[in-house]
């Protein structure tokens, strides 16, 4: 791999641009059985809808990397209201949708490394039509609050991917590659 840099929290060499973790399905489709899934479960890459009353959007959460140009982007999927969910939908074509005011989400996936993130409130921000919206936690006292606000350090980012790494050769699903 190229691009190793020697940590400086743990002194070993990580690789530089790795897989970003990543989360196929909200949690709670993820733990329906296959064929629920398929019967009660509207599936898309972007966007999934349970039983017709449950809508989940797929996004990213952002963290700043020290020293990194680039966010590391987690891919997380937040739960939306029904009125949100057709406002996003409204806007899925718009070139101008960056510009509409950020709308309320709750995380849908429980993320590696923290107490519970699933129920976590986020700003969901609309970026362009080719690109996934990008979630911001409202303030909380929660470690990944945390790491949005400050930033994390080259050895969290191996952290995160080394768990997508570990889990996308072991084909588990639950959390795969972009
Ligand atoms: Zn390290």
């Amino acid at each position: 791999m190229a691009d190793e840099v020697i940590c400086e929290s743990c002194g070993k060499p990580h690789a530089g641009a790795a897989i970003e973790l990543a989360f196929k399905l909200p949690d709670d489709v993820f733990a329906l059985p296959e064929q629920d899934r398929q019967s009660r479960c509207r599936i898309s890459s972007d966007i999934v809808v349970l039983d017709d009353e449950r809508f989940f959007i797929r996004g990213l959460v952002p963290l700043k990397v020290a020293k990194r140009n680039q966010d590391y982007a987690l891919g997380v999927w937040a739960e939306v209201s029904e009125d949100v969910f057709g406002r996003i939908y409204d806007l899925w074509d718009d070139p101008d949708q960056s510009e509409a005011p950020r709308l309320p989400g709750t995380l849908a996936n429980a993320l590696p490394f923290h107490e519970s993130t699933v129920g976590l409130t986020v700003a969901i921000q609309l970026i362009g039509t080719t690109s996934r919206p990008e979630f911001f936690l409202d303030p909380v006292e929660h470690s990944l609050f945390a790491e949005q606000s400050r930033g994390i350090d080259e050895h969290r980012a191996y952290e995160y991917s080394d768990r997508a790494s570990r889990k996308s050769a072991a084909q588990q699903g639950r959390e795969a590659q972009r």
